[in-house]
């Protein structure tokens, strides 16, 4: 049994435009989802607008139980590659046709926003009408305002695709992004659910809220998509953050808060922002943090505010750190676990195997160089990892490189029977179709509208046909339309370095050295 509160009543006969925000996966992830919350709030903040959600596996929107093909605009929030196929089952089991070129003019305009959206959404394009590349708040008013006005959507394609940021194959499009946060959108009647079923807890639980503290990382990680795709680094400022808080807290009824960033760490003022925090008497939760930028101080603070674990991302040794342009050094990670450990939080650590000219030595080393952290965590599983295998993503300097199953398949029979701790990996298989469909082009639709039926021998067939063009010296990425700002000659520059392990600094505290992301 749910309970949800601050959900929106309208009446969906008094508005022009009916908006369907679909999560296309559980609703405990939806809800965990600072986007999804963002849209919903932003949108109907809107007279004009009714926006209900509908949530996988349901083909009805919670607030009103409406069919799709009741709504105007039907869109899609795209997280996970994965969350493709069921996409392609929610639209299968609506009333609405699953191909863009099959619908008629009285049915919904079909969009998909978020970062697989906005990366290569070249594999889901027959599916969808259009795509929404950057930031919500920057293009979807448009994006309504052109729906109310055309009684074919279909038709009047071309309208809709000069408004920045929209794209469909066949286009260019540039990323669309808030340039200064004090123009984002900040959700304060975010929805709040009820529950003891383990099935729909969100995340951070179901008495927390989600603050935004910036958008964008400039850590220059080569295999990281976000820390690509969105720069440079915006903040929020301190007061607008306390604000913030305080009213979110007013709306929702709790008091702890989820500070959501891709480097909410690197936030310039952050002992500052949870010191008031915690005067204000608020409990503080955050995703994952980098070491670089955890002082003592705030794991002080961490732990006085009632945080239970922290998260780091290690990833792998230090030789391959380098490579990665991770510089983080043994030590500072040490020196993390051990405060971390002395104040009894619990550690959590993400690591990474495939990554570039990784040997079965390096493995050892990684086994070594953990058994060293972990023999510290004195507590059962006080100290955890989660392994997972590098995909090489879209618009990152690794997005040249190949991903092999076989390879990788051995390297994680090496890893893990060595291991004497807890831990979580990623099943290898999912992780090969998660390439293939960052990867591919156009040409995957065919198959994806079969479903979850295609066999892991298809998959792996096509991995290495990737592979294989990626050898290719006149490899084109299949997304080459979609401009994020990063210049492709940086991101082969970048590349080239990568089998030396040279680092490329950090730009906030070095100086530019011309990405392309702020031009
Ligand atoms: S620090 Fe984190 S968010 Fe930033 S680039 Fe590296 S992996 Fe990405
Ligand atoms: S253009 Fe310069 S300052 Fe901007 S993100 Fe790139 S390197 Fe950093």
């Amino acid at each position: 049994m749910i309970e949800e509160y601050n959900t929106v009543i309208k009446n969906p006969r008094k508005v022009i435009t009916r908006f369907a925000s679909c999560y296309p996966n559980i609703y405990r992830v939806a809800m965990s989802s600072l986007g999804y919350q963002i849209i919903y709030d932003y949108l109907n903040a809107r007279e004009d607008i009714y926006c209900e959600r509908v949530i996988y596996p349901q083909t009805k929107s919670i607030e009103t139980r409406s069919e799709l093909g009741d709504f105007d605009i039907v869109g899609f929030t795209l997280q996970f590659e994965q969350d493709y196929f069921n996409m392609i089952d929610m639209l299968k089991r609506s009333n609405i046709p699953l191909e863009s070129k099959d619908r008629k003019p009285d049915d919904p305009l079909v969009i998909a926003g978020g970062p697989c959206a906005a990366s290569n959404p070249l594999p889901i394009s027959n599916f969808i009408d259009l795509f929404v590349v950057g930031d919500a708040e920057m293009i979807i008013d448009e994006i309504i305002d052109v729906r109310s006005d055309t009684n074919n959507p279909r038709v009047d394609i071309y309208d809709f695709l000069d408004i920045p940021g929209v794209y469909k194959p066949g286009e260019k499009v540039k990323i669309q992004q808030v340039k200064n946060m004090k123009d984002a959108w900040r959700p304060i009647y975010q929805i709040v659910t009820k529950t003891d079923n383990k099935k729909f807890i969100p995340a951070f639980g179901t008495d927390a809220f989600l603050m935004e503290v910036s958008r964008g990382c400039t850590r220059g990680c080569r295999f990281c998509m976000s820390g690509c795709m969105y720069r440079p680094r915006r903040e929020v400022s301190l007061k607008t953050l306390m604000d913030t808080a305080v009213r979110t807290r007013q709306a929702t009824g709790h008091n702890k808060v989820a500070l959501i960033g891709e480097a909410v760490s690197d936030y310039s003022r952050i002992e500052e922002l949870c010191w008031q925090l915690y005067e204000e008497g608020f409990q503080i939760a955050t995703p994952s943090l980098r070491v670089e930028s955890i002082s003592d101080e705030l794991l002080e603070i961490f732990k006085t505010s009632g945080m239970k674990t922290i998260t780091i991302a290690p990833e792998t040794i230090y030789k391959q750190r380098l490579k990665l342009n991770k510089t983080m050094t043994d030590n500072e990670i040490l020196h993390t676990v051990d405060r971390a450990l002395d104040l009894k939080l619990k550690i959590k650590m993400y690591l990474l195997l495939g990554t570039p000219g990784e040997t079965s030595d390096d493995i050892l080393e990684l086994v070594n160089f953990l058994r060293s952290i972990t023999s510290r965590g004195v507590r059962y599983n006080a100290i955890t990892t989660s392994v997972n295998p590098l995909i090489p993503k879209p618009h990152t300097p690794l997005q040249y490189m190949g991903f092999d199953y076989d390879t990788l398949f051995d390297r994680f029979k090496k890893y893990s029977v060595r291991l004497r701790h807890k831990n979580k990996q990623e099943n290898l298989k999912k992780a090969t179709i998660q390439y293939v469909l960052t990867n591919s082009g156009v040409e995957l639709n065919d198959l994806l509208k079969i479903g979850k039926k295609i066999s892991f021998k298809d998959w792996h067939k096509l991995a290495y046909k990737i592979n294989e063009s990626k050898t290719n010296d006149n490899y084109s990425v299949p997304w080459h339309e979609i401009d994020v700002g990063m210049k492709e000659s940086f991101l082969r520059k970048e590349y080239e370095k990568v089998n030396d392990g040279i680092v490329t600094p950090w730009c906030e505290s070095d100086g530019c050295y011309d990405c392309g992301s702020c031009n």
